[in-house]
């Protein structure tokens, strides 16, 4: 049996993994099923990872950590999970495929979080050519020039606010004439002058070349009026799905409570309503969703596991 299992390579895993190992857990393994390093490698440049100090792609800020990752004796896999359950001394891990089962003292749930698309046509083609879900990573590529948001919820609205004060104007493009948003944040958006609304509005398509997104086209949805809106970047918040589907029993209940948005509640040293189970990164409440949150959460979630196998006293 496995003293842990990490579910998820991203950020927080893999600094889950560092320091579980280093920390002198013996029998440790990652299941990754997709990209070691996580959703930051589909980005293009990131500029505020600290240390980082020059601007790097997804993939190249995550290219060393895998190696230092392993270095104190994790084992990464590249398998998809697909269930977690308790048994009596620990958790079953069932995997897509036909992999064995196998059996961890310990979990540590990594699985992050996926920014829901708008399903507009060309924004798959432009994602990271101008079409991004983080105004936070790259709303400073586009200071002093216009863009599109595209959303009505309290978090387009705070990222329009929060890129109108780099970017010379934002259009908050939304489909209807009221946003489902705190009355605070409406009234501070209301308040900001270069944020122009466009209300009653269908996104029709994310409009671009080979050297990325050159606007946004939208119609009124009364009239059917078209209009191009020029902007080199278009940032989408509909949403965010948290990838739990492996911590639901076949009940329907979860392995551990989670809040209705899907994540799961844990406190500050990442544990979760079940013993034995930790929570990091984008996939837990409050998640700040960024790579050094994410980071900083993995080593306080191995930390914990640390103590949890030490206090089983069968540590080994
Ligand atoms: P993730 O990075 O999402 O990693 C979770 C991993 O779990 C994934 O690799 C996934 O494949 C795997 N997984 C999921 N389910 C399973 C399963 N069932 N079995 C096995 N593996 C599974 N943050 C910044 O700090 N700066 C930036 O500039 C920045 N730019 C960004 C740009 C873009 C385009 C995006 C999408 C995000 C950006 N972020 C940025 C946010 C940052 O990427 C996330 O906050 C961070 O990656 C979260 O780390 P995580 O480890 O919690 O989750």
């Amino acid at each position: 049996m496995l003293d842990l299992a990490i579910i998820g390579g991203g950020p927080a895993g893999l600094s889950a993994g560092l320091y579980a190992t280093r920390g002198g857990l013996a029998n440790v393994e990652l299941y990754e099923c997709a990209m070691l390093g996580g959703q930051i490698t589909g980005s293009s440049e990131i500029e505020n990872y600290p240390g980082a100090s020059k601007v790097v792609s997804g993939m190249e800020l995550m290219s060393n950590w895998q190696e230092q990752c392993t270095r104190f004796g994790l084992k990464i896999k590249q398998q998809k999970v697909k269930q977690i359950t308790k048994i009596d001394d620990g958790f079953n891990i069932s995997f897509e495929g036909n992999s064995e089962d196998t059996q961890a003292k310990s979990i540590i749930l990594c699985t992050g979080s996926i920014p829901r698309r708008a399903g507009i046509k060309g924004e798959d083609e432009f994602f990271g050519k101008g079409v991004s879900t983080c105004a936070t990573c790259d709303g400073f590529f586009y200071k002093g020039k216009e863009v599109a948001v595209i959303g009505g919820g309290d978090s387009a609205i705070e990222e329009a606010i929060y890129l109108a004060k780099t970017c010379s104007k934002v259009y908050l493009v939304h489909r209807r004439d009221k946003f489902r948003a705190a009355p605070n944040t409406v009234e501070h958006l209301h308040n900001t002058k270069n944020i122009e609304l466009v209300l009653n509005a269908n996104c029709d398509e994310v409009v671009g070349d080979n050297m990325g997104v050159i606007g946004l086209r939208v119609s009124d949805k009364k009239t059917n009026k078209e209009r191009l809106l020029e902007v080199p970047g278009v940032f989408v918040f509909v949403g965010r799905d948290v990838i739990n589907e492996l911590i639901k029993q076949d009940d329907g209940s979860y392995l551990c409570d989670i809040n209705e948005q899907g994540e799961v509640l844990t406190n500050l040293k990442m544990t979760t309503s079940t013993k034995g189970v930790f929570v990091a990164g984008d996939m837990r409440e409050q998640a700040s969703k960024q790579v050094i949150c994410a980071a900083g959460d993995g080593a306080t979630a191995a930390l914990s596991a640390i103590d949890y196998i030490d206090s089983l006293g069968k540590k080994g």
